[in-house]
């Protein structure tokens, strides 16, 4: 679209801040300058030892990984989270994985990555959906550090209900076989790993092992928008 046209239409239809509701400027996207001044990022990137990266200690074999913002029950910042998922809000997802990307290309802890990979859907959730919320902050980062996309390897097996309502345990039991390596690519590469947010770690966990098993000499790192 003509730039001048993205203009006259955001004189009729402005776009509103996600966090905070407030109308916003030609230049913001998403949220407004003073929720994105107050973003609790992580720093995550710039500490090799983090709480992401420690999360998975005695887990799962991982290189690294890092998350871009804390995330809990109250936070205003949530309901970005909660667009991206499950309202059809796909800008989230790509402009956020830009700012997630810019993090991974700072860091001294990232180097070479070769896919970048987001944790799969089921067929079937894809459908309902409509989409992969984990794909578009993929593509938002593959934009930033020049890296291609491969959706193709890790594919999930399993249609598995939504996590939200159970415990640890259940979780990690929910998860444990789901997921499967379909081809060698992952071979001899280091693949960066998406997911929207890690809670338990059990998805990422299952992931990790499922690559480490199938996959020869695979470095793995981890990263998020958020770490509840
Ligand atoms: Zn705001």
């Amino acid at each position: 679209m003509l730039p001048i046209l993205n203009d006259i239409i955001s004189l009729f239809y402005p776009s509103y801040c996600y966090v905070c509701g407030k109308p916003l400027t030609k230049i913001e996207k998403l949220f407004c300058t003073d929720c994105l001044f107050n973003l609790p990022l992580t720093n995550n990137h710039l500490y090799k030892e983090n709480e992401t990266t420690s999360l998975f200690y005695g887990r799962a074999n991982i290189n690294y990984a890092s998350s871009l913002f804390y995330y809990n029950k109250g936070s205003n910042y949530k309901v970005l989270l909660h667009n991206l998922k499950y309202k059809d809000k796909k800008e989230i997802g790509f402009e956020l994985g830009k700012f997630l990307g810019l993090t991974i290309k700072e860091s001294p802890y990232i180097k070479n990555i070769d896919y970048v990979v987001p944790v799969p859907l089921h067929k079937k959730k894809i459908q309902q959906r409509g989409y992969n919320q984990s794909s578009y902050i993929a593509k938002g980062i593959a934009e930033i550090i020049k890296t291609k996309i491969n959706e193709k390897t890790l594919i999930r097996t399993i249609y598995t209900k939504t996590q939200t309502k159970k415990t640890k345990i259940e979780r990690w039991k929910n998860v444990k076989e789901v997921f499967d390596i379909n081809n060698n690519l992952f071979n001899n590469k280091h693949i960066l790993l998406v997911d929207d947010v890690i809670t338990t770690g059990a998805t990422i966990e299952a992931c990790v092992n499922i690559i480490n098993k199938k996959s020869e000499n695979t470095k793995i790192t981890v990263t998020s928008l958020a770490i509840a």
